[in-house]
């Protein structure tokens, strides 16, 4: 009788450079590939319209493309820990194949379904594939976690990789198995026009365009929030597994500063996942527990004017804009956004980190996290305290002749150049030439800049000197 494997889907929904797909093929005659839509994950802490639409329609393509190498993809409804050993039953499947996943809510669920299987003599082979290195396979020379980036990053490049494994040309399954249809999952909340094509084949697409065309002069071009195709916009396709950081890092290695940085960006992504494998308690909590005092203001109308992009400094209403309309944000933005949330406003980080994984097609748990405490300066090896980005620099310095404000921010696109930056500081006859009226079409500065800081010093000093 032929021997059948499991293959369960969750976020590497790719074919192509798949550890836990190749052993499977590995392990079985017939591989039954499946995805569990776990209705309680979707409506759980972070719900997102935008990232369960991308999923959806990653599904679809994923369904296709195991199609074409003869598998039918699965897709069940439920508690895993229920749907699957019913389907490893009804399969005959004596093992089952993953992804391991590194987050907390993850880690947990894995654990208790590999249990379940196991009590039913199925086995369970949890293989890497999320990431270049697994969190849990850096540790500095005396085997502790990093704290800090740069070393962390020296010890992930000093580690042997593994080869880049071909997408395989068949996946044998059971005979005259179809695939289940891909349910609606619901609109999403950002125009999908305007976010990447979900699916393995778009983002090999944008892969090889960013390789050819963008990382060599990513040096240069990753801060400035005005120009399109400055950054990979990959982030959506490594948090969904629609490529492996592995293949990325190998696509993109060679000389020159653009790819050097690129691959820093990507250690990053892994530096985080590593911080919150060693501390899970980061999710609800600052890394440095002296800011967990800090005096955070309740000032629900200030948090509203953020979210909405009506703070009247225009690099930040341009951000939130960005967020809302396509479901990203450009990391510069996200830094100054994020800064002006928690500094500026003295508004708790975590308020922010929660909108942030309402929108992102590419929220991810850790990377998530990590920005926000880094921005806030709550976390690991973060931006200094006494660091406060002004948002008026900031919009000179990496959109400096405005066009990025302008395309998110219409009330002001009657203003040329750098002056868009700061419209409150207009004179009634360049506001009126501008078509625009501060305080009618558009806020002036809900807070002021240097009382803000000096506000957020205060407040952060306090906090460092109360908790040595
Ligand atoms: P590129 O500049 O082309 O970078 C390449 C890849 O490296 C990205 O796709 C991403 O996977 C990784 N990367 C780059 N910068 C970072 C970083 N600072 N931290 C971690 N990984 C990084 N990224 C997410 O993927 N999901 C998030 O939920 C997320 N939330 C963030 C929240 C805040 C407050 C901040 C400051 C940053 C956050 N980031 C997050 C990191 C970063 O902003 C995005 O990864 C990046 O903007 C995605 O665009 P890109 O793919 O064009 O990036």
């Amino acid at each position: 009788m032929a021997s059948t494997a499991i293959l369960w889907y969750r976020r590497d929904l790719r074919v192509h450079d798949h550890p836990a797909l190749a052993a499977a093929l590995a392990a079985a005659d017939e591989v039954v590939p499946v995805f569990v839509i776990d209705d309680a994950l979707l409506a759980g802490r972070w719900p997102a319209p935008n990232r369960a639409w991308f999923m959806r329609e990653s599904l679809v393509a994923l369904s296709g493309a195991l199609a074409e190498r003869g598998a039918a993809l699965r897709i069940l409804r439920g508690r895993p820990a229920d749907v699957l050993p019913a389907l490893a039953r009804e399969a005959g499947a004596r093992d089952v194949f993953w992804t391991r996943d590194a987050a907390p809510y993850g880690l947990a669920r894995d654990r208790a379904i590999a249990e379940r299987l196991r009590a039913d003599g199925v086995a369970v082979h949890a293989t890497r594939g999320l990431y270049v290195h697994e969190p849990d396979a850096v540790a500095t020379r005396d085997g502790r976690p990093f704290t800090v980036f740069g070393p962390y990053r020296r010890a992930w490049e000093a580690l042997p990789r593994r080869d880049v494994i071909a997408a395989p040309d068949r996946i044998p399954g059971p005979v005259g198995a179809r695939p289940d249809p891909v349910p609606d999952l619901g609109a999403p909340s950002a125009d999908p026009d305007q976010v990447p094509r979900p699916g393995e084949l778009a983002a090999r697409a944008r892969l090889a365009a960013w390789v050819e065309r963008g990382v060599d002069g990513y040096a240069v071009t990753r801060d400035r929030l005005d120009r399109e195709g400055g950054t990979s916009r990959l982030s959506q396709d490594l948090r969904w597994g629609l490529l492996s950081p592995l293949e990325v890092m190998e696509r993109a290695a060679g000389p020159g500063e653009g790819r050097r940085v690129f691959a820093a960006e990507v250690a990053w992504r892994e530096f985080y996942a590593h911080v919150l494998w060693h501390q899970p308690r980061v999710r609800r909590e600052p890394f440095r527990a002296a800011f967990a005092a800090l005096p955070w203001r309740d000032d629900p109308a200030a948090f509203e004017a953020w979210r909405a992009g009506r703070t009247g400094y225009p690099v930040v209403d341009a951000a939130m804009r960005q967020l809302r309309a396509t479901g990203f944000m450009h990391n510069r933005a996200r830094m100054v956004a994020a800064s002006f949330l928690a500094k500026h406003l003295l508004l708790d980080w975590r308020l922010g980190e929660a909108e942030f994984m309402r929108h992102l097609t590419d929220g991810d748990v850790a990377s998530n996290n990590g920005g926000w405490q880094w921005t806030a300066s709550t976390g690991t090896d973060p931006q200094p305290y006494f660091r406060v980005f002004n948002p008026v620099l900031q919009g000179r310095r990496f959109d400096p002749d405005g066009a990025y404000v302008r395309r998110w921010v219409p009330e002001l696109r009657g203003i040329d150049g750098a002056a868009i930056h700061a419209p409150w500081t207009l004179d009634a006859a360049a506001q009126a030439a501008a078509g625009l009226r501060i305080g009618i079409d558009y806020s002036p500065p809900i807070v002021d800049h240097a009382a803000a800081r000096e506000r957020a010093l205060a407040a952060y000093g306090a906090a460092r000197a109360a908790g040595r």
